[in-house]
């Protein structure tokens, strides 16, 4: 168990006032030891609060902080979780972790499964390690929406996608949050062979059948790459995503009629790998799935094209930094401001420092943030250049097109630093982005999705001050994109 370290003290704040400073570790909030940001805001959330803090080598001392009910107290701590976070003990062949290339930082390659992240940062739980004081929680402190890694309803293919024999059984946890009310949006990772096809069919009417009150579900297929050693993981087909896309569409029709809503969505990237166009951005509802790879493309062209400002990032769950190698799924580009971005699996945690497995859960990304890392550039009128990875292209191509703006041109970036299939923006590394600059004209703008970044870094470590061009890092919305190109909204 640690305690909340502060790393940000916003000036003028009632924690300013009260002389918190950074570096100060928190030792209790009105007597408590917080065990996490959830127990930590609603301490902190009391009119009067009393720090027991310790700094340096001073003996402990007690500040007190006066302030309105609800106001922020003005600090940053260094973690979302001050004890131990729940490791996932499953072993699914579809895990982005396993496929990781050596010699990241070792915190990538920590596997969590904790419902605190659920809630905190959208991160997909399979529920093989809740308990009944979990749920307890859950309920009486209002934890919802929280995210749940389906994959499939049948007992036996469940526990062997995951291969763990609580996944046979783990989803009585997803009834009984149902039960007490609790918001669920679902994933199913679909690997081709294995829990596609009929199954998928039998996973969806399970959903109809015994999980009606999921808010959403969200079906994604798997990243596989180059460092895949699991014989039966392997790409989508075409024809493969075809049917996908048209499973999708049927039971969308019968969860219409059933349910009176549509549940069920396939991620923007099946269309993509089905050659099929988007569908219309009104079926997308309210975009509550937008950071899991859902309607991105359509919220990212009414943004871009239209000028229109839609609520998907207000639905935004909080995001942590740009990729959380840890739930396996797959996204689509162009990615939301957010934590995930383009694959979920790799949506959050990038920036999980060696010292502390979970301090990038402490930063929520920003503008701010992401205009930190903005080189020197080039002439304003300088000829513009979209890096982006070979998805985002994908979807980037028809849209620029429409712009009428033949200065602004397309960079895609091949990944071969993960290989395989992945082709999103947001696990585009330094390494990569090198290669193909290398070829790339001086003076020129090149715009940078945020997405692939992490507090200034990309996966492979290294950052935009190491690419061979200044690149402007621009949040990865289609509003960012329409203002970084200077477009006029009416
Ligand atoms: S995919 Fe998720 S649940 Fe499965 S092993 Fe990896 S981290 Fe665990």
């Amino acid at each position: 168990m640690s305690v909340p370290r502060v790393v940000a003290v916003a000036p003028g704040s009632p924690a300013a006032r009260a002389g918190v400073a950074e570096g100060d570790e928190i030792l209790t909030v009105n007597g408590e030891m917080p065990r996490d940001l959830i127990e930590w805001r609603m301490l902190v959330d009391e009119p009067h609060v009393v720090l027991d803090i310790r700094r340096g080598t001073l003996a402990e001392t007690s500040l007190a902080v006066d302030k309105q009910a609800g106001e922020p107290l003005g600090v940053e701590v260094h973690s979302a979780l001050f004890d131990r976070v729940r490791t996932c003990d499953n072993h699914c062949e579809f895990c982005f972790i396993y496929q990781l290339p050596p010699g990241l930082r070792r915190s990538l390659y920590l596997k969590d499964d904790d419902y605190r992240l659920s809630f905190l940062y959208g991160n997909f739980t399979t529920l093989t390690r809740f308990t009944e004081a979990d749920l307890e929680r859950v309920v009486t402190e209002g934890l919802s929406p929280l995210y749940v890694s389906i994959h499939a309803t049948d007992p036996e293919v469940r526990s062997e996608l995951l291969r763990n024999r609580r996944g046979a059984t783990s989803l009585r946890w997803l009834r009984a949050l149902l039960d007490h009310g609790v918001e669920v949006h679902g994933q199913v990772v679909v690997c081709p062979g294995v829990n596609d096809g009929a199954v998928l069919d039998d996973t969806l009417a399970g959903v109809l059948d015994r999980y009606p009150e999921l808010a959403s579900l969200c079906i994604v297929p798997l990243g596989v790459s180059r460092y895949n050693r699991e014989a039966r993981m392997r790409p989508h087909t075409r024809s493969e995503a075809e049917a996908v896309v048209e499973a999708v569409d049927d039971w969308q029709s019968v969860f219409l009629s059933a349910l009176g809503r549509r549940l069920v969505f396939a991620g923007d990237e099946y269309y993509l790998l089905a050659g099929r166009p988007f569908p219309p951005a009104e079926t997308y509802g309210d975009f509550s799935m937008h950071e899991d790879g859902i309607g991105m493309a359509r919220a990212f062209e009414a943004e871009l094209l239209l000028g229109s400002r839609r609520n998907v990032h207000e639905n935004a769950r909080i995001p942590s930094a740009s990729v959380h190698i840890s739930e396996c799924g797959a996204a689509m580009e162009p990615a939301p401001h957010d934590r995930g971005g383009f694959f979920r699996w790799a949506d959050g945690d990038l920036s999980k420092s060696v010292d502390s497995e979970y301090e990038p859960y402490r930063t929520v990304r920003s503008p701010e943030q992401t205009e930190q890392s903005v080189q020197l550039s080039p002439r304003k009128d300088a000829p513009v250049a979209i890096l982006t990875a070979p998805y985002g292209a994908q979807v980037l191509e028809p849209l620029v097109a429409q712009l009428g703006r033949p200065e602004v041109r397309l960079v895609p970036v091949e990944n071969r630093y993960f290989g395989g299939n992945i082709a999103v923006s947001g696990l585009m590394v330094g390494e990569d982005l090198q290669r193909v600059l290398l070829d790339q004209p001086s003076g020129h703008r090149y715009l940078l999705p945020d997405v692939c970044l992490s507090q200034g870094r990309f996966l492979d470590g290294t950052g935009p001050e190491d690419l061979p061009h200044p690149v402007e890092v621009v949040p990865t919305t289609g509003a960012a994109l329409r203002d970084a190109l200077g477009l006029v909204t009416s």
